[in-house]
């Protein structure tokens, strides 16, 4: 049988033909990964002795004009094209980490579930992908109530989903959502985020903790309070042996945007002024004590450190290591 043995003259005829190597068009140079067949969704690393585990629950988009609506839409749109960003719609991770410290397994956060995105709702499936059960979750930690970060928490039953698990909120967030009436004091598209808000807390109130800042879910993982983009937010803190992270849930969202332009605001950060107040204090926080940390809608697994620069910051990404 004769073998093909492409020329160089043939690969570039080839290349010719092919529209996703053509040139022209200022494109995204997309470089498109997509995760089926190729990881498991989730992602192990260390902290001191706590081991660390990242579950995704898939993506969704969301319209990037809205990641700064106190800015100019054009330089929104200049800075994604910049950053080799789509300009009209930005892609959202969604990082969950489970994090074993002594007798401790502790989840953060519980995702969309099949309620709030197509694309979404993962998270089971990539949890026993990680080789991690349901029924050995001790605690699971609530950043804030939004869809992608709660809807999950129930099945079928309206059953919270994890059995043994103690789940802590900020006593300010469940307060917020489970004020009477708080449907009717939100906009009328932003109704159905209430009710889930409510459904879900409701399904897991027998289980659920109200947390005040400072609280230590367990020994070593702590919550901090990170008000702004919701009224209660909360983020962690998890030390070991001299080692760090903060989990900051969605007080920062973009390795970017909350970066680079921190003084930005999204569309869906409920007090502009104290989100902007809060992410500086973070990035501020862990640039000069040098804490790694990993966030929710970062591209996965969304682990690395912060720098300073200037009046900004910029995102170092952990590398990847086979050891
Ligand atoms: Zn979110």
């Amino acid at each position: 049988m004769a073998v093909f043995k492409p020329s160089r003259r043939d690969i570039l005829k080839l290349s010719a033909a092919a529209p996703a190597l053509a040139l022209g068009t200022p494109s995204l140079a997309a470089i498109s990964a997509p995760s089926n067949g190729q990881s498991n969704g989730h992602f192990k690393f260390k902290i001191g002795a706590a081991n660390l585990t990242v579950v995704s629950d898939g993506h969704f988009t969301t319209l990037a004009r809205n990641i700064g609506i106190n800015a100019d839409e054009s330089d929104v749109a200049d800075f994604m094209t910049a950053h080799f960003l789509d300009a009209s719609a930005h892609y959202e991770h969604t990082n969950h980490v489970v994090i074993e410290l002594g007798n401790s397994k502790v989840l953060v956060d519980v995702g969309s579930g099949y309620r709030a995105a197509a694309t979404a709702g993962r998270m089971r499936d990539n949890l026993a992908a990680a080789g991690i059960s349901e029924s050995e979750i001790t605690h699971v930690a609530l950043t804030h109530a939004h869809p992608d970060h709660i809807w999950g928490i129930r099945d079928d039953f309206d059953e919270a989903i994890f059995p043994n698990a103690e789940y802590v909120i900020g006593g300010a967030e469940f307060d917020w959502w489970m004020t009477d009436d708080r449907v009717h004091m939100v906009e009328e598209t932003a109704q159905s985020v209430v009710i889930g808000a409510v459904n879900s807390l409701t399904a897991a109130l027998p289980q659920m903790t109200m947390a005040m800042d400072g609280h230590q879910i367990a020994p070593g993982i702590t919550l901090i309070a990170s008000p702004g983009h919701t009224f209660g937010h909360m983020s962690l803190i998890v030390e070991s042996e001299g080692d760090s992270i903060l989990i900051t849930g969605d007080a920062i969202r973009d390795p970017y945007v909350s970066l680079e332009r921190p003084d930005w605001f999204s569309k869906v950060d409920l007090l502009p002024e104290q989100t902007v107040a809060t992410r500086r204090r973070l990035l501020d926080m862990v640039a000069a004590d040098r804490m790694a940390i990993l966030s929710y809608h970062f591209p996965f697994p969304g682990v690395g450190h912060v720098v300073a620069d200037g009046d900004a910051y910029r995102f170092i990404p952990a590398l990847w290591q086979w050891n």
